[in-house]
């Protein structure tokens, strides 16, 4: 089978999504960049399954020109817009996590970006966390939305839905989807405790510049 590697590699994170509570039971998708035929696109999710029921075949290619098709009985995941768009949009990506962690939802549920209440805000790539405006799940309205919220990011919040985070591979883009849903976690204390202190421009700046060469493996 073409890919296989990389259709492994899909669903053992699939299976993460379930098993860190990231995600749970079949919400969210994950994709990776790929080729087929000599064709640009990426290996998704397919749509509505069970993680813990994934085989190799069930993982979707879509090139990048691609509009939605259905492989054997698997449909691609219904937030294939979205995947496709970021990959098209950013050269960077190589890998995405869509979940519906639970503090992350909660704080998406409110539609506003989250201030830089802690300097890990930074991991996103900016002074603070996007909220991309509410659309139906699957539309090409919410890949719009998605797109315009991770201007110069690399992970934001949907609002009324949860989180989306890419990276340069896999364990990049979960471990960043799981870095958000801990800073949402935190923010949801700390706004129990009235207004958190906001930390300024300036200093995200310098923080922004130190993160840079924060991870070593
Ligand atoms: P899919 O099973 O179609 O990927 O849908 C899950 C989801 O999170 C939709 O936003
Ligand atoms: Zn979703």
């Amino acid at each position: 089978m073409r890919n296989l590697d990389q259709r492994n590699q899909i669903i053992e994170y699939s299976l993460k999504l379930n098993s860190t509570n990231l995600s749970p039971l079949r919400s969210g998708n994950i994709s990776l960049r790929g080729k087929e035929n000599n064709v640009e696109g990426y290996l998704i999710t397919p749509s509505g399954k069970k993680y813990e029921t994934l085989k190799p075949e069930d993982i979707v290619f879509m090139g990048l020109n691609e509009d939605e098709k259905k492989v054997s009985n698997n449909k691609p995941s219904s937030e294939w817009r979205f995947h496709r768009d970021i990959y098209s949009n950013k050269k960077e990506a190589q890998a995405i996590v869509h979940a519906h962690s639970p503090h992350a939802t909660a704080v998406s549920s409110h539609g506003k970006p989250i201030p830089s209440f802690h300097y890990m805000i930074a991991l996103a790539g900016g002074d603070d966390i996007k909220c991309a405006e509410y659309a139906t799940f699957g539309t090409e309205e919410l890949s719009k939305n998605v797109i315009k919220a991770l201007e110069n990011r690399s992970a934001c919040l949907m609002s009324n839905h949860g989180q989306v985070a890419f990276g340069k591979n896999l364990e990049d883009a979960f471990e960043l989807a799981q870095e958000i849903e801990n800073i949402c976690h935190q923010y949801t204390i700390a706004l129990k405790l009235g207004q958190p202190k906001i930390l300024s421009f300036e200093e995200m700046k310098k923080v922004l510049d130190k993160t840079k060469n924060y991870k070593k493996g």
